[in-house]
């Protein structure tokens, strides 16, 4: 989410998408009650459409931005894996934080339940709304074929990538993110020549995948307010309670990883002090939070790696440049969390094996997701799909989300830095050893 250009930045008009939306839905509900037909006849002749109409927007892109996202991403950290040591260290350390990231943030909100307690009627009726009879008979086609480990397994592979791109939305997106993992792999596996061609064209696509997500964004203000609007006006201030909650818990779980998983990593792998550590890299946590983009934040992070930590330019810009994109601790674990609550929110009951999916498809979208700011939503929204939520429900977070954005950028980023201190000082260890 960027500024849109002139005057007010997208994301206070996005902001305020929501609290007008929030505002109108709850007095409309209050004064009313959702039974008024003309409140039941603007709810689903005006609002639920343009609510539809932002999220196909962003639908409409997310195949093409994903398997080219995951595709450079994972190439890029496949490379590592030519450069030896170095890469293969800061590989298994992003899968290694990125899964206590997501576990952290499943358990937590598993515990809190944020999004329980809405009034089981009024939140039938808000299902009732989104949902089509055939998605409804195809959830509950989806709960009875509970099958065994394995099967499941053999079931992330496709037979045809083809036909599962076609059917991201309904189920097909772990196959194909599956797909795009082996794609990704083999390509770097190839010799850099041969391959130039697609990973030109792939950051091509990539690039223009962008920016039609920075479209659909323009339209956000409208679409945030038409979505909330539709929720408030059937859960009331439930609704508003349940987001408060969920804000902080998310809050709450980014810190706990910033400053306990991390410090943890950094006392245990390299012996440094954390406190000190962080007041090195504070210019690059600000400039995180301010720019809510691991990207734009590159060059600070280098330049401060180097000068302010004190870390090896070779491995410092290399593992940081490759963890612009492909380490994504806190965007992994704030998707976690978001996914479960909506779930939760509009009572639809994970099973466990679902939710070890979604932690599988958040830990390997931290390597799909774009570091630019609300470079996650396009990710949610398709998981929260293949979960069998519907996909209208991101239009509550999504308003409130530009602080959540700031606030994970700041993991992501700080990641990559202490995973590079952690690989330089294991190096400079094994130097000194051989
Ligand atoms: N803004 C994040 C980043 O650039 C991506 C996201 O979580 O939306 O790292």
């Amino acid at each position: 989410m960027q500024t849109s250009g002139r005057g007010v930045p997208l994301h206070l008009k996005i902001f305020a998408g929501l609290a007008f939306g929030a505002a109108a839905g709850a007095l409309c509900q209050a004064l009313l009650g959702y039974d008024h037909p003309g409140l039941q006849a603007f709810v689903k002749d005006y609002a639920q459409p343009i609510g539809q109409l932002f999220l196909r927007l962003i639908f409409m892109i997310v195949v093409p931005l994903l398997f080219s996202a995951l595709v450079l991403g994972v190439a890029e950290i496949g490379d590592a894996r030519r450069v030896g040591r170095v890469g293969m260290r800061s590989l298994l350390l992003t899968v290694v934080l990125s899964s206590l990231a997501v576990i952290l943030g499943l358990t937590l909100v598993n515990l809190i339940q944020p999004g329980a307690g809405i009034d089981p009627e009024r939140r039938n009726e808000l299902m009732q709304l989104y949902a089509k009879p055939e998605d409804a008979a195809k959830s509950i086609e989806q709960g009875k074929q509970a099958t065994s480990w394995l099967q499941t397994l053999v079931e992330i592979v496709p037979r045809n990538p083809i036909t599962e791109s076609a059917r991201a939305l309904e189920g097909g997106l772990l196959p194909f993110m599956f797909f795009a993992l082996v794609f990704g792999i083999a390509m770097a596996s190839v010799e850099a020549e041969k391959t130039a061609a697609v990973k030109a064209f792939l950051e091509g696509v990539f690039a223009i995948s962008i920016k039609v997500i920075e479209f659909a964004m323009r339209f956000a203000p409208v679409g945030v307010f038409a979505l909330v609007f539709s929720t408030t006006a059937v859960l009331g201030l439930d609704a508003i309670a349940a987001l408060g909650k969920y804000v902080l818990l998310v809050l709450f779980a980014l810190a706990f990883h910033q400053f306990g998983v991390y410090s943890l990593t950094l006392k245990l792998l390299t012996r440094r002090n954390p406190i000190q550590f962080f007041r090195q890299i504070r210019s690059v946590m600000l400039t995180a939070f301010a720019t809510s983009s691991s990207n734009a934040t590159l060059p600070t992070a280098l330049r401060s790696a180097q000068e302010d930590v004190g870390l090896p330019r070779d491995v410092s810009s290399f593992v940081l440049t490759i963890g612009a994109t492909g380490n994504q601790n806190g965007t992994a674990l704030f998707e976690g969390i978001t996914i479960l609550f909506l779930a939760q929110f509009f009572g639809v009951d994970l099973t466990l094996s679902q939710q070890l999916t979604v932690m599988g498809m958040a830990i390997v979208a931290g390597v799909g997701t774009a570091g630019v700011p609300g470079g996650a939503w396009p990710m949610i929204a398709i998981i929260l799909q293949s979960v069998g939520v519907q996909p209208e429900a991101i239009g509550i977070a999504l308003g409130i989300d530009r602080i959540l954005d700031m606030s994970r950028t700041v993991l992501n980023v700080s990641g990559d830095i202490v995973i590079a201190a952690c690989v330089s000082d294991w190096e400079a260890r094994s130097e000194a050893k051989g």
